[in-house]
Protein backbone atom coordinates (compact mmCIF):
# COMPACT_ATOMS: atom_id res chain seq x y z
CA UNK A 1 0.00 0.00 0.00
CA UNK A 2 1.46 3.44 -0.60
CA UNK A 3 2.36 5.73 1.67
CA UNK A 4 0.57 9.25 3.07
CA UNK A 5 4.12 10.82 1.11
CA UNK A 6 3.82 8.61 -2.01
CA UNK A 7 0.03 9.29 -2.34
CA UNK A 8 0.89 12.90 -1.81
CA UNK A 9 3.71 13.03 -4.67
CA UNK A 10 1.21 11.32 -7.19
CA UNK A 11 -1.69 14.17 -6.45
CA UNK A 12 0.58 17.10 -7.02
CA UNK A 13 1.16 15.29 -10.47
CA UNK A 14 -2.33 14.76 -10.81
CA UNK A 15 -4.23 18.10 -9.70
CA UNK A 16 -0.72 19.49 -11.61
CA UNK A 17 -2.30 17.85 -15.17
CA UNK A 18 -5.36 20.00 -13.88
CA UNK A 19 -5.13 22.87 -16.59
CA UNK A 20 -7.33 25.05 -18.89
CA UNK A 21 -4.11 25.25 -21.49
CA UNK A 22 -3.10 22.39 -23.32
CA UNK A 23 0.53 24.14 -23.21
CA UNK A 24 0.84 24.92 -19.53
CA UNK A 25 -0.97 24.95 -16.54
CA UNK A 26 -3.19 27.70 -15.50
CA UNK A 27 -6.58 27.33 -13.04
CA UNK A 28 -8.75 30.71 -12.62
CA UNK A 29 -11.51 31.15 -10.40
CA UNK A 30 -14.83 28.75 -11.37
CA UNK A 31 -12.69 27.62 -15.11
CA UNK A 32 -13.21 24.72 -16.33
CA UNK A 33 -9.90 23.56 -14.87
CA UNK A 34 -10.60 25.00 -11.15
CA UNK A 35 -14.09 23.00 -10.85
CA UNK A 36 -12.37 19.75 -12.32
CA UNK A 37 -9.60 20.80 -9.70
CA UNK A 38 -12.45 21.32 -7.08
CA UNK A 39 -14.03 17.65 -7.61
CA UNK A 40 -10.98 15.71 -6.93
CA UNK A 41 -9.68 17.43 -4.24
CA UNK A 42 -13.84 16.88 -2.81
CA UNK A 43 -12.96 13.10 -3.92
CA UNK A 44 -9.91 13.09 -2.08
CA UNK A 45 -11.41 14.30 1.05
CA UNK A 46 -14.63 11.96 0.44
CA UNK A 47 -11.70 8.88 0.49
CA UNK A 48 -10.48 9.79 3.76
CA UNK A 49 -13.79 9.93 5.30
CA UNK A 50 -14.39 13.65 5.40
CA UNK A 51 -17.72 15.39 5.30
CA UNK A 52 -17.81 17.44 2.31
CA UNK A 53 -19.03 20.66 0.64
CA UNK A 54 -18.70 23.20 -1.70
CA UNK A 55 -19.20 26.79 -1.45
CA UNK A 56 -20.89 28.66 -4.43
CA UNK A 57 -17.26 31.08 -4.79
CA UNK A 58 -15.68 27.21 -5.45
CA UNK A 59 -14.46 26.89 -1.64
CA UNK A 60 -13.70 23.21 -0.90
CA UNK A 61 -14.18 22.15 2.61
CA UNK A 62 -13.68 19.06 4.41
CA UNK A 63 -14.47 18.40 7.87
CA UNK A 64 -12.71 15.57 10.16
CA UNK A 65 -14.63 15.54 13.72
CA UNK A 66 -12.79 15.37 16.87
CA UNK A 67 -13.49 13.48 19.78
CA UNK A 68 -15.06 16.52 21.42
CA UNK A 69 -17.81 18.27 19.36
CA UNK A 70 -17.66 21.00 21.58
CA UNK A 71 -14.24 22.01 20.90
CA UNK A 72 -13.77 24.91 18.49
CA UNK A 73 -12.46 23.67 14.71
CA UNK A 74 -9.03 23.97 13.54
CA UNK A 75 -8.40 25.55 10.06
CA UNK A 76 -5.95 24.28 7.69
CA UNK A 77 -5.77 24.53 4.10
CA UNK A 78 -4.11 26.15 0.73
CA UNK A 79 -5.80 27.81 -2.56
CA UNK A 80 -5.98 25.32 -5.97
CA UNK A 81 -6.13 28.26 -8.16
CA UNK A 82 -3.00 29.31 -9.90
CA UNK A 83 -1.15 32.35 -11.85
CA UNK A 84 -0.63 31.60 -15.48
CA UNK A 85 1.67 29.32 -16.66
CA UNK A 86 2.61 28.12 -12.83
CA UNK A 87 3.82 25.31 -11.45
CA UNK A 88 2.62 22.49 -9.01
CA UNK A 89 3.14 23.37 -5.76
CA UNK A 90 2.30 26.78 -4.65
CA UNK A 91 -1.30 26.52 -3.33
CA UNK A 92 -2.05 22.98 -4.14
CA UNK A 93 0.93 21.64 -1.90
CA UNK A 94 -0.73 22.78 1.09
CA UNK A 95 -3.52 21.04 0.62
CA UNK A 96 -2.13 18.21 0.06
CA UNK A 97 0.11 17.81 2.59
CA UNK A 98 -2.86 18.51 5.17
CA UNK A 99 -4.26 15.99 3.68
CA UNK A 100 -1.63 13.35 4.11
CA UNK A 101 -0.61 14.53 7.33
CA UNK A 102 -4.59 13.57 8.47
CA UNK A 103 -4.04 9.88 6.38
CA UNK A 104 -0.60 9.84 8.78
CA UNK A 105 -3.31 10.63 11.84
CA UNK A 106 -5.65 7.92 10.17
CA UNK A 107 -2.89 4.98 9.86
CA UNK A 108 -1.78 5.44 13.37
CA UNK A 109 -5.74 5.28 14.50
CA UNK A 110 -5.46 9.07 16.27
CA UNK A 111 -8.47 10.90 16.37
CA UNK A 112 -7.82 14.00 17.39
CA UNK A 113 -9.97 16.07 20.44
CA UNK A 114 -10.68 19.11 18.45
CA UNK A 115 -12.83 18.40 14.65
CA UNK A 116 -10.15 19.83 11.91
CA UNK A 117 -11.82 21.73 8.85
CA UNK A 118 -9.45 21.28 5.48
CA UNK A 119 -10.21 24.61 3.29
CA UNK A 120 -9.12 24.43 -0.69
CA UNK A 121 -9.42 27.89 -1.70
CA UNK A 122 -10.76 28.70 -5.21
CA UNK A 123 -9.04 32.06 -5.73
CA UNK A 124 -5.83 33.15 -4.25
CA UNK A 125 -3.71 34.67 -6.68
CA UNK A 126 -6.69 36.98 -7.97
CA UNK A 127 -5.42 35.47 -11.96
CA UNK A 128 -8.94 35.93 -13.09
CA UNK A 129 -10.64 39.21 -11.25
CA UNK A 130 -7.22 40.94 -10.47
CA UNK A 131 -8.70 40.58 -6.75
CA UNK A 132 -6.50 38.88 -4.01
CA UNK A 133 -7.21 36.04 -1.47
CA UNK A 134 -11.03 36.15 -3.09
CA UNK A 135 -11.55 32.33 -1.16
CA UNK A 136 -10.22 32.78 2.26
CA UNK A 137 -11.92 36.54 2.22
CA UNK A 138 -15.47 34.53 1.71
CA UNK A 139 -14.85 32.60 5.03
CA UNK A 140 -14.51 35.63 7.18
CA UNK A 141 -17.51 37.82 5.55
CA UNK A 142 -20.16 37.88 2.60
CA UNK A 143 -18.20 39.09 -0.49
CA UNK A 144 -18.83 43.25 -0.10
CA UNK A 145 -20.85 44.41 -3.55
CA UNK A 146 -17.68 46.12 -4.78
CA UNK A 147 -15.70 42.99 -5.11
CA UNK A 148 -18.78 40.92 -6.35
CA UNK A 149 -18.71 44.03 -9.29
CA UNK A 150 -15.25 43.40 -9.94
CA UNK A 151 -14.90 42.28 -14.03
CA UNK A 152 -13.03 39.94 -15.96
CA UNK A 153 -10.83 40.71 -18.91
CA UNK A 154 -14.79 39.32 -21.20
CA UNK A 155 -16.60 42.04 -18.78
CA UNK A 156 -17.95 39.18 -16.58
CA UNK A 157 -18.40 40.17 -12.41
CA UNK A 158 -17.82 38.06 -9.91
CA UNK A 159 -21.37 38.17 -9.18
CA UNK A 160 -22.23 36.93 -12.27
CA UNK A 161 -19.35 34.29 -12.71
CA UNK A 162 -20.83 33.06 -9.36
CA UNK A 163 -24.49 32.75 -10.31
CA UNK A 164 -23.89 31.29 -14.17
CA UNK A 165 -20.15 29.05 -13.61
CA UNK A 166 -20.60 27.55 -9.99
CA UNK A 167 -21.58 24.26 -9.39
CA UNK A 168 -23.12 24.94 -6.46
CA UNK A 169 -24.06 28.67 -6.88
CA UNK A 170 -27.18 28.04 -3.94
CA UNK A 171 -25.93 26.07 -2.30
CA UNK A 172 -24.54 27.38 1.64
CA UNK A 173 -21.51 29.72 2.15
CA UNK A 174 -18.76 28.70 4.14
CA UNK A 175 -18.67 31.35 6.58
CA UNK A 176 -16.61 31.56 10.30
CA UNK A 177 -17.70 34.26 12.65
CA UNK A 178 -14.54 35.92 14.42
CA UNK A 179 -13.39 34.22 17.40
CA UNK A 180 -14.72 30.49 16.48
CA UNK A 181 -12.03 28.23 14.66
CA UNK A 182 -9.08 28.21 16.74
CA UNK A 183 -6.65 28.63 14.36
CA UNK A 184 -5.39 28.40 10.54
CA UNK A 185 -3.06 26.77 9.67
CA UNK A 186 -1.00 26.82 6.19
CA UNK A 187 1.91 24.84 4.79
CA UNK A 188 2.98 26.83 1.46
CA UNK A 189 6.68 26.86 -0.41
CA UNK A 190 9.05 29.52 0.52
CA UNK A 191 8.92 30.91 -2.69
CA UNK A 192 12.24 32.32 -2.28
CA UNK A 193 15.95 31.35 -1.67
CA UNK A 194 16.46 31.60 2.28
CA UNK A 195 15.95 28.45 3.05
CA UNK A 196 17.85 26.76 0.03
CA UNK A 197 21.06 29.17 1.10
CA UNK A 198 20.53 27.98 4.94
CA UNK A 199 20.58 24.30 3.94
CA UNK A 200 16.93 23.93 5.51
CA UNK A 201 14.11 22.45 4.33
CA UNK A 202 11.61 24.09 6.06
CA UNK A 203 10.80 27.05 8.82
CA UNK A 204 8.29 28.37 10.35
CA UNK A 205 7.07 32.17 9.37
CA UNK A 206 6.66 35.48 11.83
CA UNK A 207 4.52 37.58 9.70
CA UNK A 208 3.05 38.30 6.35
CA UNK A 209 4.91 41.59 5.04
CA UNK A 210 2.72 44.95 4.48
CA UNK A 211 2.56 45.83 0.85
CA UNK A 212 2.25 49.10 -0.88
CA UNK A 213 1.13 49.06 -4.63
CA UNK A 214 1.27 52.44 -6.39
CA UNK A 215 1.35 54.05 -9.77
CA UNK A 216 3.29 56.62 -10.98
CA UNK A 217 3.18 59.24 -13.90
CA UNK A 218 5.66 61.41 -15.13
CA UNK A 219 4.57 63.82 -17.81
CA UNK A 220 7.00 65.79 -19.91
CA UNK A 221 6.84 66.79 -23.47
CA UNK A 222 6.68 65.50 -26.56
CA UNK A 223 8.94 66.51 -28.91
CA UNK A 224 10.45 65.92 -32.19
CA UNK A 225 13.90 63.33 -31.41
CA UNK A 226 16.04 64.62 -34.19
CA UNK A 227 15.33 68.55 -33.69
CA UNK A 228 15.28 68.93 -29.79
CA UNK A 229 18.33 69.52 -28.09
CA UNK A 230 19.28 67.77 -24.89
CA UNK A 231 19.12 71.43 -22.64
CA UNK A 232 15.54 71.50 -23.97
CA UNK A 233 13.65 68.37 -23.52
CA UNK A 234 11.20 67.50 -20.96
CA UNK A 235 11.91 63.56 -21.21
CA UNK A 236 9.22 61.70 -19.47
CA UNK A 237 11.35 58.09 -19.93
CA UNK A 238 14.47 60.15 -18.55
CA UNK A 239 13.14 60.63 -15.37
CA UNK A 240 11.23 57.16 -15.24
CA UNK A 241 14.87 55.84 -15.53
CA UNK A 242 15.89 58.15 -12.40
CA UNK A 243 12.88 57.29 -10.36
CA UNK A 244 13.59 53.59 -10.97
CA UNK A 245 17.33 53.80 -10.10
CA UNK A 246 16.22 55.56 -6.70
CA UNK A 247 13.55 53.16 -5.90
CA UNK A 248 16.54 50.79 -6.25
CA UNK A 249 19.22 52.06 -4.37
CA UNK A 250 16.48 52.90 -1.46
CA UNK A 251 15.79 49.19 -0.99
CA UNK A 252 19.36 48.34 -1.45
CA UNK A 253 20.37 50.59 1.82
CA UNK A 254 17.56 49.78 3.95
CA UNK A 255 16.84 45.29 3.56
CA UNK A 256 14.52 43.41 4.07
CA UNK A 257 13.14 46.22 2.29
CA UNK A 258 12.29 45.57 -1.50
CA UNK A 259 10.89 47.65 -4.38
CA UNK A 260 10.30 46.69 -7.48
CA UNK A 261 8.93 48.21 -10.53
CA UNK A 262 7.53 45.60 -12.73
CA UNK A 263 5.29 47.51 -15.36
CA UNK A 264 6.14 50.59 -17.25
CA UNK A 265 4.19 52.46 -20.21
CA UNK A 266 5.50 54.63 -22.05
CA UNK A 267 3.22 57.53 -24.87
CA UNK A 268 3.73 58.50 -27.80
CA UNK A 269 6.31 55.15 -27.50
CA UNK A 270 7.91 56.12 -31.47
CA UNK A 271 11.43 55.73 -31.40
CA UNK A 272 11.50 59.07 -33.27
CA UNK A 273 9.34 60.50 -30.69
CA UNK A 274 10.95 61.86 -26.78
CA UNK A 275 8.18 60.29 -24.25
CA UNK A 276 5.67 62.82 -23.48
CA UNK A 277 4.24 60.67 -20.58
CA UNK A 278 5.71 57.24 -18.68
CA UNK A 279 3.83 55.25 -16.18
CA UNK A 280 4.93 53.03 -13.82
CA UNK A 281 4.04 50.21 -11.09
CA UNK A 282 5.83 50.40 -7.76
CA UNK A 283 5.33 47.55 -5.48
CA UNK A 284 6.78 48.17 -1.95
CA UNK A 285 7.03 45.94 0.74
CA UNK A 286 8.74 45.79 4.33
CA UNK A 287 7.51 43.15 7.72
CA UNK A 288 7.56 46.31 9.95
CA UNK A 289 4.61 49.31 8.99
CA UNK A 290 5.86 52.18 10.40
CA UNK A 291 9.13 51.74 8.30
CA UNK A 292 7.46 50.64 4.87
CA UNK A 293 5.08 53.83 5.45
CA UNK A 294 8.52 56.19 5.89
CA UNK A 295 10.15 54.38 2.88
CA UNK A 296 6.92 55.73 1.10
CA UNK A 297 7.45 58.92 2.13
CA UNK A 298 10.96 58.91 1.24
CA UNK A 299 10.41 57.44 -2.40
CA UNK A 300 8.00 59.81 -2.56
CA UNK A 301 10.39 62.96 -1.53
CA UNK A 302 13.02 61.97 -3.77
CA UNK A 303 10.65 62.00 -7.06
CA UNK A 304 9.18 65.15 -6.11
CA UNK A 305 12.98 66.11 -6.80
CA UNK A 306 13.42 64.14 -9.48
CA UNK A 307 10.53 65.42 -11.67
CA UNK A 308 11.44 69.13 -10.17
CA UNK A 309 15.15 69.15 -12.02
CA UNK A 310 13.72 68.13 -15.17
CA UNK A 311 10.49 69.65 -14.76
CA UNK A 312 7.98 67.35 -15.17
CA UNK A 313 5.01 66.75 -13.52
CA UNK A 314 4.64 63.97 -11.03
CA UNK A 315 1.40 62.27 -10.36
CA UNK A 316 1.64 59.75 -7.54
CA UNK A 317 -1.31 57.34 -6.72
CA UNK A 318 -1.28 55.02 -4.40
CA UNK A 319 -3.40 51.62 -5.40
CA UNK A 320 -3.09 49.16 -2.16
CA UNK A 321 -2.14 49.46 1.39
CA UNK A 322 -1.20 46.58 3.39
CA UNK A 323 -0.59 46.24 6.88
CA UNK A 324 1.88 43.10 7.65
CA UNK A 325 -0.08 40.20 9.29
CA UNK A 326 1.93 39.15 12.07
CA UNK A 327 1.80 35.52 12.84
CA UNK A 328 -0.06 34.69 16.02
CA UNK A 329 2.28 33.87 18.76
CA UNK A 330 1.30 30.97 20.69
CA UNK A 331 0.25 28.83 17.48
CA UNK A 332 3.68 29.78 16.18
CA UNK A 333 5.53 28.53 18.52
CA UNK A 334 3.83 25.41 18.94
CA UNK A 335 4.21 25.07 14.84
CA UNK A 336 7.88 25.87 16.01
CA UNK A 337 7.91 23.25 18.33
CA UNK A 338 7.03 20.66 16.27
CA UNK A 339 9.47 22.14 13.22
CA UNK A 340 12.29 21.64 15.55
CA UNK A 341 11.10 18.01 16.74
CA UNK A 342 11.56 16.71 13.11
CA UNK A 343 14.30 18.65 11.66
CA UNK A 344 16.24 19.90 14.81
CA UNK A 345 16.11 23.57 13.12
CA UNK A 346 14.45 26.81 15.08
CA UNK A 347 14.27 28.97 11.67
CA UNK A 348 11.82 31.54 11.43
CA UNK A 349 11.07 33.79 8.49
CA UNK A 350 9.09 36.54 7.39
CA UNK A 351 6.88 36.22 4.12
CA UNK A 352 7.89 38.44 1.94
CA UNK A 353 4.78 36.85 -0.46
CA UNK A 354 1.16 37.45 0.55
CA UNK A 355 -1.09 34.28 1.67
CA UNK A 356 -4.66 33.24 2.75
CA UNK A 357 -3.30 34.22 6.40
CA UNK A 358 -3.64 37.93 5.88
CA UNK A 359 -7.70 37.61 5.00
CA UNK A 360 -7.95 34.80 7.58
CA UNK A 361 -6.13 36.63 10.62
CA UNK A 362 -9.41 38.46 11.02
CA UNK A 363 -11.09 35.79 12.33
CA UNK A 364 -8.47 33.47 14.01
CA UNK A 365 -5.04 33.32 14.60
CA UNK A 366 -2.89 32.57 11.90
CA UNK A 367 0.61 29.91 11.76
CA UNK A 368 2.90 29.01 8.37
CA UNK A 369 5.06 26.69 7.41
CA UNK A 370 7.36 27.08 4.52
CA UNK A 371 8.93 24.15 2.88
CA UNK A 372 12.48 24.98 0.65
CA UNK A 373 11.77 24.97 -3.50
CA UNK A 374 14.12 24.62 -5.55
CA UNK A 375 16.42 28.17 -6.53
CA UNK A 376 13.68 30.06 -4.79
CA UNK A 377 11.54 29.95 -7.92
CA UNK A 378 7.83 30.23 -8.09
CA UNK A 379 5.09 31.15 -10.66
CA UNK A 380 7.18 29.30 -12.82
CA UNK A 381 6.81 25.76 -14.06
CA UNK A 382 9.65 24.84 -13.13
CA UNK A 383 8.48 25.22 -9.68
CA UNK A 384 9.77 22.46 -7.44
CA UNK A 385 10.10 20.58 -4.15
CA UNK A 386 12.01 17.53 -3.21
CA UNK A 387 9.96 14.61 -2.29
CA UNK A 388 11.80 14.39 1.23
CA UNK A 389 11.25 17.86 2.22
CA UNK A 390 7.72 17.26 1.09
CA UNK A 391 7.91 14.36 3.56
CA UNK A 392 9.80 16.36 6.13
CA UNK A 393 6.59 19.15 5.45
CA UNK A 394 3.83 16.30 6.10
CA UNK A 395 5.91 14.90 9.25
CA UNK A 396 6.27 18.71 10.87
CA UNK A 397 2.33 19.06 10.13
CA UNK A 398 1.42 16.01 11.27
CA UNK A 399 3.42 16.42 14.20
CA UNK A 400 2.20 19.67 15.02
CA UNK A 401 -1.98 18.52 14.83
CA UNK A 402 -0.53 15.34 17.37
CA UNK A 403 0.91 17.79 19.82
CA UNK A 404 -1.72 20.62 19.81
CA UNK A 405 -3.55 21.66 23.34
CA UNK A 406 -7.02 22.00 22.84
ZN1 LIG B 1 0.25 30.43 -2.94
Amino acid sequence: MPTPVEIALARLEELGAISDAPSHLVRTFLSPANREAAEKILSWMAALGMETSQAPDGTVRGILPGKNPSLSPLLIGSHYDTVIDAGKYDGSLGIIAALAALESLKLETITLPFPVHLLAFSDEEGTRFQTTYLGSRSITAPLDSETLAAQDAAGISIARAIATESPTATAAPILYPAGTPRGYVELHIEQGRVLEEAHEPACVVTSIAGQSRLTVTLTGRADHAGTTPMPLRRDALTGAAACILAAESLAQSSPPLVITVGKIQVHPGASNSIPQTATFTIDLRHPDDEIRQNSLTRLHESYLRIADERQLHLHWLPIQDNNATPCDPTLTASLLQSLTAITGSTLTLPSGAGHDGVAISKICPIAMLFIRCRDGLSHHPDEYATPADIATGIQILTHFLKSHNP
